[in-house]
């Protein structure tokens, strides 16, 4: 959270104004803030990031007949899934890369029939897809691509801010996130006459008092979100350098354990270090540190675990991605975020080691 003043500075001028929501001043502020940070054109800002993919894919592929499939990932948050189907769309699950758990590129052209309309891949932890790859595949076969970078604010890939790839990327900038608005959320919209639509579609498809040309829903970020964004931006830079310190010393703690593998930052990227991601050699050892860690009060995530494809509330099988199904039943992740102190990150890395049958780090 930044300094409670600055944000209560920006709060102030809500209760001068009484302008709450509905594109108001911070909304404008906070957009062009962004389109300026991610040097992109068009930036829209929604309720959540799970509302700015969902609509980015309802306007993107509104000439598509209802029921074509998407080639996506089920190694994924819940929403990625639910917005493709909420579309309208039918998922396709492509596996996975074991070195950095986004979809496996290779394996994404043997899906693709008459069906397919679009590929719907997530930047992972911040991991950068196989962009370039992926845009030769969609240029091939006239496919649309959605990047679900929900993880992946503030990632660079070869100099250039993750928002450019594909036709519209979106961000998540959920509490839990990298960077937050409280809860909100962003679409990168290369085509003006998309952005435009998605803008009427956020506001129940208004487009003038006495005209509604879509049908729309309610997904305007308000005013005390966008300010919260304003506040935290300034920020984003120092808290990823934090986590950086962070995920370092993870490493320096960890590098010896045999049981785990540690994934080390892509070639040509800047990371954001969100997410501090380990696999473990099977499932009851990642089970095992989950439940000491527990003991301890310190919450690890099973994240992702399960994938979106085993949910009780839609019927796909999830034996079709085996690669992500083994990732998803031994993959943990750590507590990272930027008030986390290096000792704190030392005691947990203490008790994994111990809970392994490890000494303390650095003793031999
Ligand atoms: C958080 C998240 C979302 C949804 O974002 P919200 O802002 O919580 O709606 C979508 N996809 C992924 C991969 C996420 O982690």
């Amino acid at each position: 959270m930044p300094p409670f003043s600055e944000y209560s500075d920006l709060i102030k001028e809500i209760w001068t104004n009484h302008w709450l929501t509905n594109m108001g001043k911070f909304h404008q502020e906070f957009q062009l803030k962004l389109q300026e940070y991610l040097s992109v054109d068009n930036v829209d800002l929604f309720t959540n990031g799970h509302m700015a993919l969902e609509l980015s894919l309802q306007a993107l592929l509104e000439n598509v007949e209802k029921g074509a499939e998407i080639i996506t990932t089920p190694f994924t948050f819940i929403s990625t899934t639910h917005a493709i189907i909420r579309a309208g769309f039918k998922p396709i699950f492509c596996d996975i890369n074991l070195d950095d758990f986004t979809i496996d590129a290779s394996k994404i052209e043997p899906l693709i029939n008459e069906q397919t309309c679009a590929i719907v891949p997530v930047h992972v932890y911040g991991n950068v897809c196989n962009v370039e790859e992926i845009e030769r595949i969609a240029k091939k076969h006239g496919l649309k691509v959605i990047y679900d970078a929900a993880h992946a604010f503030g990632v660079r890939y070869k100099g250039k801010s993750v928002a450019h790839f594909g036709d519209i990327s979106i961000f998540s900038f959920h509490a839990t996130k990298v960077f937050n608005s409280i809860e909100g959320g962003a679409a990168c919209i290369k085509d003006k006459d998309v952005a435009e639509k998605i803008y009427h579609l956020k506001n129940f498809g208004i487009t003038s008092p006495e005209r509604v040309e879509y049908i729309g829903t309610n997904a305007k970020m308000n005013e005390f979100c966008a300010a919260m964004g304003i506040c935290n931006l300034k920020y984003l830079e120092e808290n990823i350098a934090k986590r950086r310190r962070i995920y370092e010393k993870y490493i320096e703690c960890l590098s010896d354990v045999q049981r785990i593998e540690i994934h080390s930052i892509q070639d040509n990227t800047e990371a954001n270090y969100s997410y501090f991601p380990l696999l473990f050699t099977d499932e009851a050892c990642r089970d095992r540190v989950f439940r000491c860690l527990a003991e301890h009060s310190i919450y690890a995530r099973k994240y992702f675990y399960p994938l979106t494809s085993s949910f009780e509330c839609f019927s796909f099988d999830e034996n079709e991605t085996p690669i992500a199904l083994d990732v998803s039943g031994r993959i943990l992740t750590l507590p990272i975020y930027s008030r986390l102190s290096l000792a704190e990150t030392e005691r947990i890395c203490e008790i994994m080691r111990s809970c392994l049958g490890y000494e303390k780090a650095g003793s031999s």
